[in-house]
This record gives structure tokens, sequence and C-alpha cells, in this order.
């Protein structure tokens, strides 16, 4: 077992709270990700899980064993990744045998490990070749192999892709969670890059200035955040979110052009959260009248088509919203547009930025 606890920790340096109040539990075999902007605190709690620093006040347990008097190199949880780059000089047969050769594994236990690691990543037909003739992916996969070969209870990495062009670190995030799901092991991952923490992580924790703001699967965070924090931190194009207020028979936000008919609102909201994708966006009526479910008119700013779906930017009242829609719509910059979303999809706020429930 490799469940994770914390329990209250904090952790200050100086004047700086890095890690204020945590208490989670990331579960055996779970695919755990921290994320948050720079300096909110990611690294900090990889190192207080590796035993690089210790918790000022709290408690860390490893497989149900309390830690925070145990030494990093009895804690066994690994730090992969800081380096992805192969040695150069070696065969990556040799690179992945390295960590164990350095540790002085016995040469029989070495082989099975390799061949362990090297099936699950299917590089066996590779290993006799030098990095320079691999190719991208191949060095990655080898690379990783090199890291996972060690058998800890946990594996933490500490944004390990980011150096990584835009496309190899998606082939290599697909990789990633093949080989968690595969291996059968808790990795606790860090990143700053939000398409990312969706993609890999079975759940992820949500940080700000040290503060774990909300907790949860993917796509229970994307569909009920908890607050306007980090609503904005998850989807791109990002939630677009109003002050809003009552109107007849719901809310209005945008200056009157997005009128939600929610007999639901609750009556204490003060901004109101539209996904991108939840905007319907239809040209205007020539002849002026108002169109069923919309506001007052809004003004097509400007136009993205990005292939497979379109973002659109739109001048509404002072506000400037953002929709993203399927395809290739007929809409220009200038047209007269009218912006609705169905009642259900609406996200509530309260002062504060705390999600208020319908
Ligand atoms: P992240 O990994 O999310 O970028 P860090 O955990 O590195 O954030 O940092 C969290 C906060 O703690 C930041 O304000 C940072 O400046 C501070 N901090 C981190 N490490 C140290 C250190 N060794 N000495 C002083 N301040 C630190
Ligand atoms: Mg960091």
């Amino acid at each position: 077992m490799a469940d994770i606890v914390f329990r209250n920790v904090t952790k200050r340096y100086g004047g700086t709270l890095a890690v204020d109040d945590a208490s989670f539990t990331v579960n055996d075999n779970e695919f755990f990700c921290f994320f948050g902007p720079p300096l909110s605190g990611k690294s900090t709690l990889l190192r207080l899980i590796l035993g690089l620093e210790a918790p000022d006040t709290g408690e860390i347990l490893i497989g149900g064993k309390p830690v925070n008097a145990v030494s990093p190199a009895e804690r066994n949880v690994a730090m992969v990744f800081q380096n992805l780059a192969l040695f150069p000089h070696m065969s990556a047969l040799e690179n992945v045998r390295f960590p164990l050769a350095e540790r002085r594994v016995a040469e029989a236990e070495i082989e099975k490990r390799v061949a362990d690691v090297a099936a699950k990543l299917h590089i066996g037909h590779i290993l006799h070749k030098p990095p320079a003739q691999l190719s991208g992916g191949e060095r990655q996969r080898v690379a990783i192999a090199r890291a996972l070969v060690r058998d800890p209870a946990a594996y933490l990495m500490d944004d390990p892709i980011s150096a990584l062009d835009a496309r190899l670190r998606e082939e290599t995030r697909v990789e990633l969670k093949r080989i968690q799901r595969d291996l059968g092991k808790t990795l606790i991952y860090v990143t700053h890059d939000q398409e990312e923490a969706m993609s890999v992580a079975d759940r992820i924790a949500i940080l700000e200035n040290g503060k774990i703001r909300q907790i949860g699967a993917p796509a229970e965070i994307y569909d009920r955040p908890a607050s306007t924090y980090v609503a904005r931190m998850l989807g791109s194009p990002m939630m677009n979110i109003l002050k809003s207020v009552r109107g007849e028979g719901g809310v209005e936000a945008a200056d009157g052009t997005i009128r939600i008919a929610d007999k639901a609102a609750p009556a204490d909201a003060v901004e109101i959260g539209l996904r991108p994708e939840d905007l319907k966006v239809r040209p205007w009526s020539d002849d002026g009248r108002a169109v069923e479910g919309a506001g007052r008119p809004a003004r097509v700013f400007e136009v993205e088509p990005l292939g497979g779906y379109t973002v659109v930017t739109l001048a509404a009242g002072q506000a400037r919203l953002r929709a993203l829609l399927r395809g290739q719509p007929d809409i220009r910059p200038d047209a007269m547009v009218a912006i609705s979303c169905e009642p259900a999809r609406v996200h509530y706020f309260g002062q504060g930025g705390g999600a208020l429930a319908r």
C-alpha cells in the first residue's frame, strides 16, 4: 500500500506560507496531480513527501505509517524525470540499466526489471540502439523506462515534460497515463498546464498560494468548480465570469446582452460563469425583434477558425465573452448576434467568489 496522507500540514519559509494547512489523501495506484500557477506550493508539497523538507506543523503518512521522522532514503518514494535527456554515449539498454547498476543491484534482478519495464513500454526491439538512432518518441519512452526501472512505492514527477515541444508533450502524456495504469503504482505529478492536468490525472488538487482550493476528478472540478478561481483554472478558452444582477424571472449580465430565465437562480449570486462551449450564438433577426431566450444584441468582435471548432469573441455591452462553436460557422466580425445559454449550464457565484447551488 502506498497511499499518502497529509493531515493539516503547514510549511513556511521565513514569512512565506508555502503550504497552508494541507489535508488530503492520495490513494494507492492513483495518478494524482498538483496543479497551480508558479509559486503556489507544488514543488514544496513534493519535497515534503520525499522528506527533503519537514512540515512545521501537521503529519504526513505513507502507507499508513507516519513519516515525519523518517529519512528520505527510507521512505521508498522516488522523484523521477528531473532529467529526461539520455546519456548519448550509452545504448538505450545501458541507459535503462543505469539507475540499478549505479545502486549495485544484482545482475539477475537488473535483467528481470529491465525486461519487465521494456515490455511495458514496448521498447525491447530498440534497446540495442544508441539514442541518436531513435526517434523523438522512442527516446522519450527509453527515458521513461530509465525513470521507472527502480521499484519504489510511489513516483513523484515535477513538471517532467514542460521542456518538450507541444507535439511530443501530447504523445508523452498519453504514454505516461498508460504506463501508470500498467505499472499500477501511485504517481504524483506536478504541472502548471491545465490541459495536461486534465488529460492525465485521476484526481487533481488545485492550488493557490499554498492553499488547496479543490480536489476532485477532472470532470468533476470542471463541471462543478468550487469558486471563480478554480473555474478559471480549468478550460480553454476559460470560463466567462460576469457580474450579474437579478432580472425578470432570472438573472442578467453583460449589460442585458445575457438574460437567463432561471427561477432557481440563487438570490445571493453576484457573478455568473458561462463555459464558452455552453454559449449559443445566433444571428440577430433582421427585423430587429428580440430573439427567444437571448438578451439584447451583442457584436462579434473577432473570429478564430481553428478547424474542428471556432472561437468567437463577442463584445457584449462592456464585457468581452468567448464562445466555442463547433466546426466553421458562418459568423463574421461586426455581425450582430443573440447570445443564450441553457439555465442548467449556468454557474452561480456569491460575494467572495464561492460557488452557489441552484
Ligand atoms: P511551485 O512549485 O508551485 O512553483 P514552490 O513550492 O516552489 O511553488 O514555492 C512555494 C512558495 O515557497 C513560493 O512563494 C516560493 O518562493 C517559496 N519557497 C519555495 N522554496 C523556498 C526556499 N527554499 N526558500 C525560500 N522560499 C521558498
Ligand atoms: Mg515548482
